[in-house]
């Protein structure tokens, strides 16, 4: 086999050898089509069936049915920080937020910026997002309340989903850790991540919307900008990121076919322990977070000084262990361990972290 790095890059990310290898024998020849799928009309019944399928099985693992529908738009998860105000924020009503990290407070930024008003429901900003705020309070009319369930530079994940009226919609950035963990998806009203982190290449973003919050939306917006303009289309208003939906297909595939979100919990919990238990067995590292709050998918760690972190860095380059720099937000190590980093690189990584804590203490 080819010489496969242990990649703890926060995103793009490690996506399923099984994958790759599925991908590479068809590139050349989609089911003998004679052509690759980045070669083919987004409007052929060939493509046609992969995003379906692609549709389906989004569907299929968050065990959701036909009360919601699934885009696969482009511009990032960032895009939908400007596009759920900009649809959802209509006359008098106020988008709410909880603050948690880099990314919600992104998402803050943009509702401000198109010119929203935005009430912070809590935030846990005071202790340099270390932790995952418990209470909050929404505002009078409040048009959603919005939360990062897991915040990838700090290394802080929802262990629980916040309880809103039902009259609110719930609105969740899931870029981190959507189909890490099998959650009650039917309690959110809109749910969208990039899927560069787990679920494929980047290019694509999903976004997962119950049909009952399309018919609250605002009209006239620009088509690129309104969901209801991509559901009547069915993604298909523009070009898709097709090759991104394909690849998506397949690693939603290979989740289904290994237990589906129970097992691959299972998984990620036994997998980031590796890691956990090093830090929590030391003085030598230092873990950054609240442990009742801390993820599955990111665990970012410190060393006793910035030096010693750039010679762990360093090292573990070296014997191919890769993307362990932390975000150049908040310095320090950082290890992305998303579902499709095999077990293995996590013992891997535990094993060099205790080496290099004997060799430099
Ligand atoms: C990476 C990330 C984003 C940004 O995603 P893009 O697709 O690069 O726009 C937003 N939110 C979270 C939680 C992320 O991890």
């Amino acid at each position: 086999m080819t010489n496969r790095v242990h990649n703890f890059n926060a995103g793009p990310a490690v996506l399923p050898l099984e994958v790759l290898k599925e991908v590479q024998a068809e590139l050349l020849d989609y089911k003998e089509e004679g052509l690759s799928v980045m070669e083919m009309s987004h409007r052929s019944s060939t493509f046609s069936q992969i995003i379906n399928d692609a549709k389906a099985m989004v569907k299929k693992l968050m065990k959701v049915g036909d009360e919601y529908e699934v885009l696969f738009l482009q511009g990032g998860a960032s895009s939908q920080f400007y596009m759920i105000p900009l649809n959802l924020c209509t006359e008098g009503k106020v988008a709410n937020y909880l603050n948690t990290g880099a990314w919600s407070t992104k998402a803050i930024k943009e509702a401000k910026k198109i010119g929203k008003e935005v009430h912070v429901a809590s935030s846990s900003e005071d202790k340099e997002f270390t932790y995952i705020p418990k209470t909050f309070k929404l505002s009078e009319n409040p048009a959603y309340l919005h939360y990062t369930s897991n915040n990838t530079i700090r290394g802080t994940e929802f262990h629980f989903i916040p309880e809103v009226p039902e009259d609110v919609p719930l609105i969740c950035d899931m870029s981190s850790n959507f189909f890490s963990r099998p959650m009650d998806f039917s309690k959110f009203d809109l749910i969208y991540g990039g899927a560069q982190k787990n679920i494929g290449p980047a290019g694509a973003t999903l976004v997962v919307i119950k049909r009952t919050l399309l018919e609250k939306m605002n009209t006239g917006l620009p088509t690129m900008m309104d969901y209801n303009s991509h559901v009547a289309q069915e993604s298909l208003y523009n070009t898709p990121p097709c090759f991104s939906i394909y690849v998506i297909g397949k690693v939603l595939h290979w989740l289904d076919e290994n237990g589906g979100l129970t097992a691959i919990e299972r998984h990620n919990i036994e997998k980031a322990a590796y890691v956990y238990d090093v830090i929590d067995s030391s003085d030598f590292y230092i873990g950054t977070v609240v442990p009742e709050d801390r993820s599955r998918m990111n665990i970012p760690f410190r060393l006793p000084s910035p030096e010693l972190e750039k010679k762990f860095i360093a090292e573990a380059a070296a014997v191919g262990m890769i993307g362990l720099k932390g975000h150049k937000s908040v310095g320090g190590c950082r290890a992305s361990v998303y579902n499709s980093l095999p077990m293995e690189s996590a013992k891997a990584l535990a094993e060099f972290m205790r080496d290099f804590e004997k060799n430099n203490s």
